[in-house]
């Protein structure tokens, strides 16, 4: 079987959490190649509901080997934190089900601190950042000034390493942001307590991985984010400091020599988006809100409100084709499913011009949605299970899609339990 990868096409937030704990099935390992803790997956299943931000979507099912790969912001204290939670919710987590790569570098205390410090520096011009220590995270690790899991094994020249970074961070947290330094004492408690805790977790993943490969093992590769959060090609500065493409997946994974065959794209019937930067086709006002409501579209992490739209053919269309998504899973079509007329964003007008090509980041603020409706089917579909069931309204909706961003749409997912999907082929 193909190796598979599950990204999202948009802003994030699509409903990745839920395709991926319903494909581990057919998957033997699932891999979290990139981002940490500031993004939420949602997860329904018979154990519950959970918000996992860094455990692999794969940790419910039985068999399933999931990986923390080298590509992850590796917070030691949140993951155990969340591996506690779901734990509690009758989740058993052991060292043969859950792998982290040793080449993970650790997201530190000081790491969190900064993203902090710099969102109140920033006031008014802030990120939006879910101050989880990510930006700060991933410029140290370019730097080459983090740790890596795999020194957790030997403490004293983890203490060396440790104090060594401890002395060049404080000069930043005291001299620039005249914060409180961070004391090696506590720095050093930090790391023996959570390392001790999670050192049966870590090991050679790449290795791990080969051997697998070699046996005919499949992987299922899981993303965090949308394309348009990419570092690199995604709406900067207003992306995540990772990136979040399907092209990444071999090297934030631990395999880079693996081939993936199959990129499902997730894609939600809108749009949402989290924080700040360029939104073009946002919706404001009563028509908003009820679309907020009906969807509920909170963050998993945050609990912010998230701004939302209608589906916007030209971002999707892009997010598709930086994915080369070979298939499209298309979530949350039931929310739409008391309006009578459905919104949709089919092209940006920018500088008197209409277009069909995502723009240039800075030129998206000078951009605006041109809208068009399609008639809705007012009915609810969330009980369907067979694509022929489904109104004509509700099949002509995902058709048009299909045709405006071309690819296949394999997917269309009906509610947020496991089995409410309708698979198209
Ligand atoms: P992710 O980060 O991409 O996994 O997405 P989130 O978990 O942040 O957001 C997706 C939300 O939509 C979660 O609350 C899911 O339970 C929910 N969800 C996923 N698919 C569907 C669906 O088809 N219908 C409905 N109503 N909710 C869905």
């Amino acid at each position: 079987m193909k190796h598979c990868a599950i990204v999202g096409i948009n802003w994030g937030d699509e409903g990745k959490g839920r395709m991926v704990d319903l494909l581990t099935e057919k998957y033997d390992v699932v891999i979290r190649y990139q981002g940490g803790g500031n993004a939420g997956h949602t997860v329904v299943n018979e154990f519950g509901k959970f918000a996992l931000h860094l455990l692999p979507s794969g940790i419910f099912r039985r068999g399933v080997l999931n990986i923390l790969g080298n590509g992850v912001a590796l917070d030691l204290e949140n993951l155990w934190t969340e591996m506690e939670q779901v734990r509690s919710q009758g989740v058993d987590i052991t060292p043969e089900m859950l792998k982290i790569s040793d080449r993970a570098s650790l997201l530190l205390p000081w790491h969190r601190m900064l993203d902090g410090l710099e969102e109140a520096r920033l006031k008014d011009r802030a990120y939006g950042s879910t101050k989880q220590g990510i930006a700060p995270f991933y410029s140290d690790k370019y730097q080459k000034k983090t740790l890596l899991a795999g020194e957790l094994f030997d403490r004293e020249a983890l203490r060396a390493h440790a104090l060594q970074l401890l002395e060049w961070k404080n000069l930043t947290l005291t001299g620039v942001y005249g914060a409180e330094p961070v004391s090696p004492d506590s720095l050093m408690a930090w790391l023996d307590d959570f390392g001790e805790k999670l050192k049966p977790y870590i090991c050679d993943t790449s290795k791990l991985l080969r051997e697998a490969q070699n046996a005919g093992k499949s992987f299922l590769f899981e993303a965090q984010l949308g394309a348009l959060r990419d570092l690199d090609y995604g709406i900067v500065p207003y992306t995540t400091s990772s990136n979040t493409l399907a092209a990444y997946a071999p090297v934030g994974s631990g395999l880079p020599e693996a081939r993936i065959g199959e990129v499902i794209g997730v894609v939600k019937a809108y749009s949402t988006c989290v924080g700040e930067g360029p939104f073009v086709c946002e919706m404001f006002g009563e028509e908003a809100e009820r679309l907020r409501k009906a969807g509920a579209e909170y963050g998993a992490k945050t609990g912010r409100p998230r701004r939302v739209g209608p589906i916007d053919l030209v971002a999707t269309r892009y997010g598709v084709r930086m994915q080369a998504a070979t298939g499209i899973a298309l979530t949350k079509l039931d929310v739409l499913s008391d309006l009578k007329e459905i919104p949709v964003c089919t092209r940006y007008l920018l500088d008197g011009q209409e277009t069909d090509d995502f723009p240039f980041p800075t030129l998206l603020d000078r951009c605006r949605p041109v809208l068009t409706s399609v008639p809705g089917w007012q009915q609810d579909i969330s009980g369907f299970r067979r694509w022929e069931d489904l109104p004509a309204e509700a099949r002509s909706y995902v058709e048009m899609i299909e045709k405006a961003v071309g690819c296949p749409i394999s997917y269309v997912s009906v509610g947020p339990e496991r089995d409410a999907y309708i698979f198209r082929g």
